[in-house]
């Protein structure tokens, strides 16, 4: 377990399972308060209490990203709480590769961009203030990126169904509503659209840097925490590739890193000192290696273009009505 930091108050979303549900548990550990922000109550106070993270250390807020309105409903109970905010981590993402069709949110927008990036965005937009408020010495912003939304990595090579790319984000620029489905506007492909919405969060988190860490001194930072190949993410794949899926991981690329070092992992880039870099994008590497060491890792040209990150910062504040 890394070390060091003050403690404070952190809000992870999505954190009924995977990644931050043990996120959750290694910052309680730390003797941190975990504002756990869940689609479903009751699956995430039952998730918190079979790995024993006391009551005392959390407070549930429920939310359902794939809803703006809901998001919104988030940060007034948030408020509600009279709690600073010392910490945010938007960890929550669907991943629906088997669609025929675009599902869409209430307001219209694809689900994988609506869920992962515009919700996140709008939650970020709206909890910014409390962030800088705070008098934690080291305030920090965590994003989950993902390695296949990085071309600079053969992860983010991999053709099928197609690399991550927002095109010229024609599809922003017209409104995100049927029939367009994909940020670039061109033909829905659902695995796609979950890169997308990854190398948004990601592009996300180097815009937030590039545009507020000078002012505000809030560390803004993505990771990508490895292979966490058996956690419910993969719940709408093929039963077949959710078997032989971990097994490639952990035999054949030796990517797979389990649930509780990935959460320890975002654990660290919340708060250890030796992760207080902001516009960093951490990794521990393709190949997990014992004792293996994080570094900072490079971001594609389409995750670090300044133009377009711009664009898709004001093309977003629109479809999340701050624009
Ligand atoms: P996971 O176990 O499926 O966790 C996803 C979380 O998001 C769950 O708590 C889920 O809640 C929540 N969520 C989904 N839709 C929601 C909605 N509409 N409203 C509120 N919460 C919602 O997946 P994971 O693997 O831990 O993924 C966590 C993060 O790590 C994601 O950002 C993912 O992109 C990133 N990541 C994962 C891997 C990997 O190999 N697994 C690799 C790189 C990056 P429910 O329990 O209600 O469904």
């Amino acid at each position: 377990m890394g070390s060091g930091g003050q403690s404070g108050t952190v809000m992870i979303t999505g954190a009924s399972s995977g990644v931050g549900l043990y996120a959750a548990k290694a910052l309680a550990q730390r003797g941190w308060h975990v504002v756990m922000a869940c689609r479903d109550l009751a699956k995430a106070k039952a998730a918190a209490s079979s790995l024993e993270i006391p009551e005392s250390s959390l407070t549930h807020l429920q939310v359902d990203l794939g809803d703006l309105e809901s998001v919104r409903r988030l940060v007034n109970a948030f408020h509600a709480t009279g709690r600073s905010l010392d910490a945010l981590v938007c960890n929550a993402a669907v991943y629906k590769p088997r669609l025929k069709q675009p599902e869409r949110s209430p307001q219209g927008y694809e689900i994988s961009m609506a869920t992962n990036h515009f919700a996140h965005f709008l939650l970020i937009q709206s909890l910014l203030d409390d962030l800088m408020k705070s008098s934690h010495p080291s305030r920090r912003l965590v994003i989950l990126g993902t390695v296949t939304a990085n071309s600079k990595e053969l992860g983010g090579k991999i053709p099928i169904p197609a690399p991550a790319d927002l095109g010229n984000l024609s599809g922003f620029e017209a409104g995100f509503k049927a029939p367009i489905s994909m940020a670039s506007g061109k033909t829905f492909k659902p695995g796609k659209a979950y890169k997308d919405s990854k190398l948004c969060n990601m592009i996300t988190t180097q815009e937030l840097h590039r545009r507020l860490h000078g002012s505000t001194g809030i560390i803004f930072s993505s990771l990508y925490p490895g292979c966490v190949a058996d956690t419910p993410l993969f719940r709408n794949t093929p039963r077949a590739f959710q078997t032989i899926f971990p097994w490639f991981q952990k035999n054949i690329t030796g990517g797979y890193v389990s649930q509780e070092l990935a959460g320890e992992r975002v654990a660290q880039v919340v708060a250890d000192p030796a992760f207080a870099v902001s516009g960093a994008h951490w990794s521990w590497g393709n190949r997990q290696k014992a004792d293996g060491q994080q570094f900072i890792q490079e971001l594609s040209e389409k995750a670090s273009d300044q133009a377009t990150a711009s664009r898709m910062w004001d093309l977003t504040m629109k479809l999340v009505g701050l624009g």
